[in-house]
């Protein structure tokens, strides 16, 4: 089976249909990357004193539910449906609440969020390079600054795509996708489309399109939607050699 070919700009959740909504869980792999970026994620939460916090990027949930287990005031949002409904199961299964959950998208966050409500915004698993244009990045980074309170922080994980660029793609998959049953790689990787596939044992293939965000172009984006103090780490270390990451978690500050 072959999920989406492409999707046009602005409607990249859409990739994410049904069926690819239910392997998801094992291409993320719960448990072993809970152990691994959990507690990073908790604590650097918790020293800001954060308390209600908006996950928007939810997927099926691998972070919301277990920042609302941990105690947040969890609101749990996405752009697709469909990763929604499976989240709010996984929510249920293992004994969490949201405080809300709801289909939002991240260009227009603060008009269904409201403006300054939340302490924290996060938005994990690779999820922003979801967006191919620029200006949209520009405007999603702007609603999530509108949507956090005066103090907050946004954290932004995203795959380590300067090394894949500029050296090739070779993963140590330790971080965030750790499913045993999914092999990852890239089709096409190159400036303007790192497009993945994900096949799994059962013989099922997906694909993802995905705009290979440099480190430093989303540090300026940040800067320039009025974030401060944006400091950044490579697979939860500070500091960290570029070239030996999977992943960079950017986190920044609205002043
Ligand atoms: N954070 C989850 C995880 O780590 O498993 C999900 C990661 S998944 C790579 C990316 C998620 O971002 C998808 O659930 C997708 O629907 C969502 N997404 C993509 N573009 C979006 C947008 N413009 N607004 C809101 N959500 C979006």
């Amino acid at each position: 089976m072959t999920a989406v070919e492409n999707a046009n700009a602005g409607e990249q959740y859409e990739q994410y249909t049904p069926s690819f909504a239910e392997y998801w869980d094992d291409l993320v792999g719960w448990d072993d990357r809970l152990e691994r970026d959990g507690p990073f994620y908790e604590r650097l939460l918790r020293a800001h004193g954060a308390k209600d916090v908006a996950d928007v990027a939810t997927g099926t949930g691998v972070n919301g539910v277990a920042l609302a287990l941990a105690g947040f005031n969890v609101t749990a949002t996405d752009g697709s449906e469909n990763m929604l409904i499976k989240a709010r199961e996984n929510a249920k299964a293992r004994g969490a609440t949201f405080a809300d959950s709801r289909v939002a998208d991240w260009l227009t966050l603060d008009d269904t969020l409201g403006k300054e409500k939340y302490d924290a915004i996060v938005c994990l698993g690779n999820s922003f390079t979801h967006l191919f244009d620029h200006e949209q990045r520009r405007d999603a980074l702007h609603a999530m600054f509108r949507t956090l309170r005066p103090g907050g922080m946004l954290i932004i994980d995203h795959r380590n795509y300067d090394t894949m660029l500029d050296e090739g793609y070779s993963s140590k998959h330790a971080y965030n996708y750790c499913g045993d049953d999914v092999d990852v790689g890239p089709a096409q990787l190159h400036r303007g489309l790192a497009q993945f596939h994900y096949k799994f044992k059962d013989g099922s293939t997906f694909q993802l399109n995905m705009y290979p965000l440099r480190q430093n172009y989303v540090t300026h984006l940040l800067e320039d939607a009025g974030f401060v103090n944006v400091e950044r780490y490579g697979d939860m270390q500070r500091p960290f050699i570029l070239n030996q990451v999977d992943f960079i978690q950017q986190v920044a500050f609205r002043p």
